[in-house]
Formats: C-alpha cells, sequence, structure tokens
C-alpha cells in the first residue's frame, strides 16, 4: 500500500491566544481543520496521536531558563515575553504540543511510517532564539525536531528549507555553528527581524552551510521557483540530506498583511514539487513541513491545501503551469548575488 502523508494536528494549537488585535490567532487554522475534518480528506491522510514535547528533548535547542520563563506563563491570563509575544493560560501547553508534533512527524517519517508529514501547529516557531522568545515564537519547533532527528535518531545531514515571509533567525541561531544542518532560507529583506543577509554564511565547521537569499517585497512564483530550480536544487544534491525539513510559511502569499511578495497556490504546489522530488532522489521521501506565518486567514488555507495535495502526489498543478515555473528565467539580482555568495562553498552552475 502507498504510504501516506500525516497530517498533525490538534484543538489545544487553538487554545493559545496572544491577546485582542494580534495577527497570529487561532482562526489561522479553524477553517484549515474544518476543511481537513471532511470524509475524503480524513480518508487521503493519517492523523496522527501525539504528545507535547518533553523538557529533556526541548533542551536539545533552548535553556532551561528560557523553558521555565515559558512554563511560568501557565494558568496566567495575559503576559507578554517580548514586544511581539503574549501568552494565555494555554499557551505553554500549545507551545509544547506543537514541538511535539514537529518531533513525531520526524519519527513517522524517518520510521517510515508516513511518507510525508505537515505539522498544521501554532504558535509558529522559526523566531524562537536558545534563550528568548521573538516573533510570535515561544520554542523552536523545526530547530527543536531537527536536533532531535540529529540527537536521538542519529541523523547527520539535515537540510532545512525556510521560504516564511520572515527570516528564520532562530533556526539560523541554531546552526550556525555545524554542517549537520544545511539552512536555506528566502525572505523579505531588510525586513523584521533584521537578519538574514547574504554575508550570514555560517561559523567554524558551519561555515558555507547557511544560504540566505535575502528579496526584495513583489517576488511571484516565478523568482521562488527560479531560486529553487537554480540554487537550492544544486545545493541539496551536493549536501544529499537524509531529511528535508521546511519552515512553511504563507506569509508570501500576495495579499497577506504583513508582508508584499506575491507568490499564489501554484508556487507554493511548485515548491513543494521541487522538495518533493528532491526527497524522493536523496532521503526516501522523507519531507516534513511545520507551519510558521501566514495571517490572511482564506488564502493562507489555500497554499497549505496546495502543498498537502502535493503532497498527496495529486498533481493538482495543470504542466503547462509546472513547465512554464521550471523553465523560468528573467532577471533576479537577489539570485545572482546568492549564487555568487554559495559558490565559495558549493558547485552551482550559471
Ligand atoms: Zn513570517
Amino acid at each position: 500500500m502507498k504510504s501516506k502523508t500525516a497530517v498533525l494536528q490538534s484543538e489545544v494549537f487553538l487554545a493559545h491566544d496572544p491577546g485582542p488585535g494580534h495577527v497570529e490567532v487561532p482562526q489561522r487554522l479553524v477553517g484549515l481543520y474544518r476543511e481537513l475534518a471532511r470524509p475524503e480528506q480524513r480518508q487521503r491522510f493519517l492523523f496522527p496521536d501525539f504528545l507535547p514535547v518533553d523538557e529533556d528533548t526541548l533542551a536539545l535547542n533552548h535553556s532551561r531558563a528560557h523553558i521555565a520563563r515559558v512554563a511560568a506563563t501557565a494558568g496566567s491570563p495575559f503576559e507578554c515575553l517580548d514586544p511581539d509575544t503574549c501568552t494565555s493560560p494555554r499557551s505553554y501547553e500549545a507551545a509544547c504540543l506543537a514541538a511535539g508534533a514537529a518531533v513525531k512527524a520526524v519519527d513517522l517519517v524517518t520510521a517510515g511510517e508516513a511518507d510525508k508529514a505537515f505539522a498544521l501547529v501554532r504558535p509558529p516557531g522559526h523566531h524562537a532564539e536558545h534563550d528568548r522568545t521573538r516573533g510570535f515564537c515561544l520554542f523552536n519547533n523545526i530547530a527543536v525536531a531537527a536536533r532531535h532527528a540529529l540527537q536521538n535518531l542519529g541523523l547527520e545531514r539535515i537540510l532545512i528549507v525556510d521560504w516564511d515571509l520572515h527570516h528564520g533567525n532562530g533556526t539560523q541561531q541554531a546552526f550556525y555553528d555545524t554542517d549537520q544542518v544545511l539552512f536555506f532560507s528566502t525572505h523579505q529583506y531588510p525586513y523584521f527581524p533584521g537578519t538574514g543577509a547574504l554575508s550570514e554564511t555560517g561559523r567554524g565547521r558551519g561555515e558555507g552551510y547557511t544560504i540566505n537569499v535575502p528579496l526584495q517585497g513583489g517576488q511571484d512564483d516565478a523568482a521562488f521557483a527560479r531560486i529553487f530550480n537554480e540554487l537550492l536544487t544544486p545545493l541539496a544534491e551536493q549536501y544529499r540530506p537524509e531529511l528535508i525539513l521546511v519552515s512553511a510559511g504563507f506569509d508570501t502569499y500576495g495579499g497577506d498583511p504583513l508582508g508584499t511578495m506575491m507568490v499564489t497556490e501554484a508556487g507554493y504546489a511548485y515548491m513543494t514539487g521541487v522538495l518533493g522530488e528532491l526527497a524522493a532522489g536523496l532521503c526516501g521521501g522523507r519531507l516534513v513541513m511545520v507551519l510558521e506565518g501566514g495571517y490572511d486567514l482564506t488564502i493562507m488555507e489555500r497554499g497549505v491545501l496546495a502543498c498537502l495535495g502535493e503532497m498527496a502526489g495529486d498533481r493538482l498543478l495543470p504542466k503547462k503551469s509546472r513547465t512554464r515555473l521550471r523553465q523560468a528565467v528573467g532577471p533576479l539580482r537577489a539570485l545572482e548575488y546568492a549564487r555568487e555568495t554559495a559558490k565559495k562553498y558549493w558547485t552551482i552552475p550559471g
């Protein structure tokens, strides 16, 4: 029987409330969960159970003091840990379960119990640093999952692709000194959180294993397709990861209130397709997505469903669109700059 894609979701993720007027609202997941409750979706995907991450696994990526600070918010009505990141009584519970979902997703694909997985979680994670919350993020879900794969499952090479509108500063920080994670990020720049310059390429053993593609706003499907075709693909083929993780943000969608990118469902489906092909060729198909940003409720839902459709092998993207994106050309200075930077460490055609 063909293995299925696992979808990790929980009502507990709706219990985290960062307060009135905040864009990172529980409703971000409500429509998606409703859609995924339909009988045909229940048949199409696996919906596994999972547990909150344990403290020792969290501590692979975060200081005990940071964990204690977030834990101390449990049961408290409303607290802000930084100007952007506030908690409600069940935020700590939701954050531990979000990291637990990412860990479980990695376990499932590594064990071959699921073909691919998408952790549809909140709060998001990629801005959370070793010792502090940032940018709506309490714990760094994807970094915790990657640490778990390295320390507990014995993996040695993980590719993390971060296509969120914002730079994944917390994830970059976590793996800046190591060659066991290749961190590849596309993001609007300069922009929150301020990191993600071309010159940030890693340090020590990690030199060359952080690749940033800082972009001006307005980039469309073709621009992202070119970055994936011409830069990410040769990098991944040389790195030969054992697992591909994706910080999947949908705030690059045209119309998102926080950004000015112009990606559509076709772009997300295409990028997922590229990553699926890379995973199939390099690491037994192991591909895990973890939800990050995306603040227009309707369009984020469409973007996630486009990715899930591609992961499930539906190939909903018309052949003509796929070919157009595979062959996309045109001036893209940011790609040229990133290519020149990456060439110091890797063989990149062009
Ligand atoms: Zn974002």
